[in-house]
């Protein structure tokens, strides 16, 4: 079993969960007590959100950059960043090391793909949402239309995030006014919904809504199940 490097903490409310899913994940498949082989570095998202606010992106992938190295001296085979908003800088990061980082938005396509969704929505932050790193990749590498919502739902699915999500705060109104915005993009053509904010699925689960919901935490760890298990006997 290869082993792996996270980069969590950002937020930590969503890092626990790579880390149960990909535990779990070894366990069914080894069996027994098998276990996954992690390494984690967990950030003080403070210092993460003040980067992202001042767009100290250069600053913020040096950062991660360093502690993706210091991950592989200490003997990772692949680096997991456990967020969306972050794989901004996953070309920074995969520069500073020989292993390779595993991207969060091809394994959410590959599960668009198979099925069979041509044009879906994405929610997530507004750097994840606006930025061309996310939505550029699940057009140009994965052949996928992408609707993002329009304002104010944009501004309300980032608030959320940030002041209740990060915080461990779970408001059913939020749910309710993320399944609206999911209404209207349901309304605009959307034939599934990305969960693109590695939060996300703790406020909304693919029971909620009546659309196929891609949850990106989960299915990137699962893909990191996947690599650290790829020579395993099945
Ligand atoms: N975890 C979130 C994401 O998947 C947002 C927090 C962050 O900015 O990293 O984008």
């Amino acid at each position: 079993m290869k082993r792996l490097g996270l980069l969590g903490g950002m937020s930590w409310e969503s890092s626990i969960e790579y880390e149960r899913i990909i535990n779990e994940g070894v366990r069914a498949r080894l069996g027994g007590t098998a276990s996954a082989d992690l390494l984690i570095r967990s950030f003080n998202f403070a210092d993460i959100e003040l980067l992202q606010e001042a767009r100290r992106w250069d600053t913020a992938a040096a950062l991660l950059s360093d502690a993706a190295a210091n991950l592989v001296d200490g003997g990772a085979e692949a680096i997991v960043i456990c967020t969306n908003t972050m794989h901004r800088l996953a070309d920074q990061v995969q520069a500073a090391v020989a292993v390779p980082v595993l991207h969060i938005a091809d394994a959410t396509a590959a599960a668009v793909t198979s099925a069979g969704i041509g044009t879906v929505a994405l929610l997530g932050t507004r750097y994840t949402m606006e930025g061309d790193f996310y939505v550029g990749r699940l057009r140009e590498q994965h052949g996928l239309d992408v609707l993002v919502p329009e304002e104010p739902d944009r501004t309300m699915i980032h608030e959320v995030i940030y002041g209740e999500l990060v915080r461990g705060v779970i408001d059913p109104r939020s749910k309710a006014r993320y399944l609206e915005a999911i209404d209207r993009l349901r309304d605009r053509g959307a034939g599934g919904v990305i969960a693109g904010c590695t939060e996300i699925e703790l406020l909304v689960t693919p029971e909620d809504v009546d659309l196929p919901l891609f949850p990106t935490a989960r299915l990137h760890a699962e893909a990191a199940v996947d690599f650290a298990l790829a020579d395993s006997p099945p």
